[in-house]
């Protein structure tokens, strides 16, 4: 009967380190901005979604909300907006 509550105990201490090894803290300021980063809200020249400067890429005029839509973008690629049809 010890076993038992022993090995769930054992399971229960690996998930837990298994956590915080999968799931960190993030570092503190992570969801915040940066001190001198701008908090303006800016258009996505690629998908058109408004959020804050400091959350995406500012390239000269043209802004983006991350690398993907930048480089979509400079591919040429059209958003497709995922309409109800
Ligand atoms: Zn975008």
């Amino acid at each position: 009967m010890f076993t038992v509550i022993f090995v769930v105990l054992v399971i229960l201490a690996c998930s837990w380190v298994a956590m915080k090894w999968m799931y960190p803290r993030p570092p503190q300021g992570y969801y915040g901005p940066k001190p001198g980063e701008r908090t303006v809200p800016r258009q996505c020249d690629y998908c058109q979604h408004t959020l804050a400067e400091w959350r995406g890429i500012v390239e000269g005029e043209r802004f983006f909300c991350n690398d993907d839509h930048q480089s979509d973008f400079h591919a040429g690629k059209q958003h497709h907006a995922h309409k109800p049809s």
